[in-house]
């Protein structure tokens, strides 16, 4: 899926239920990169609305964003400032999304349905497609709305083996006594990245959450 980097930049802006500024960030590639943005952002659950201005030239939308940042401090283009660093020699917690108990060695896995994020990916492509058959020149130009009701990627959890009574129709899993270590969870996100299906799923967030001992919204 080939995106346009033509059209000029637009700076977003993303703000919460209090109207409290998020975070402030230029692209050229609008879904793309707020996809990606969705998928390795924790605060992403907490976004409410946003704004999008356009520039002709990059530079523009940069200078404009570095003001903007100076200016209004959204909370978290400073977030790698306050992120815990983990002890490289942590074991990772993976919590039950059934029981929100955690899960010993042995007792569950880590699971996404495969045929769920095909269908993502899909309906993400669709939603393209839509998006620039609105517009006589083609080009994928996102308002914050169009933003907000992209479709959701395909969530990963983990879940106990007896917690599991409703199984997905196409499970990916492992168990979780495969995925203690950041050395294991490297591992298996390049392992995953493999996976023509990986883009239709959450794996950056979930993997973020896990290994900062973050607590967000699935
Ligand atoms: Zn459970």
């Amino acid at each position: 899926m080939a995106m346009s980097t033509k059209g000029g930049v637009s700076l977003y802006r993303f703000y919460d239920a209090e109207d409290t500024l998020l975070y402030v960030g230029i692209t050229e590639a609008g879904a793309m990169r707020w996809n990606q943005h969705r998928k390795s952002k924790h605060w992403w659950p907490e976004v409410v609305s946003s704004t999008v201005e356009h520039f002709t030239t990059r530079a523009e939308a940069l200078e404009a964003e570095r003001q903007a940042i100076i200016a209004e401090q959204p909370l978290h283009n400073v977030v790698h400032n306050r992120t815990r660093q983990p002890d490289r020699s942590e074991e990772l917690v993976w919590t039950c999304v059934k029981c929100g108990r955690p899960i010993p060695d042995g007792d569950g896995y880590i699971e996404v349905d495969v045929n769920a994020a095909i269908e993502a990916i899909e309906a993400r492509c669709r939603r393209e497609a839509e998006l620039r058959s609105r517009r006589p020149d083609g080009l994928l130009i996102m308002s914050g709305g169009d933003l907000l009701g992209w479709p959701d990627d395909e969530s990963w959890h983990a879940i106990h083996r007896a917690c599991d009574t409703d199984p997905v129709s196409a499970p990916y899993w492992f168990d979780v006594d495969r995925a203690r270590t950041l050395l294991q969870v490297l591992d298996w996100t390049l392992h995953l990245s493999e996976k023509s299906w990986l883009d239709g799923t959450n794996w950056s967030a979930f993997v973020y959450r896990a290994v900062t001992g973050l607590r967000g919204a699935a």
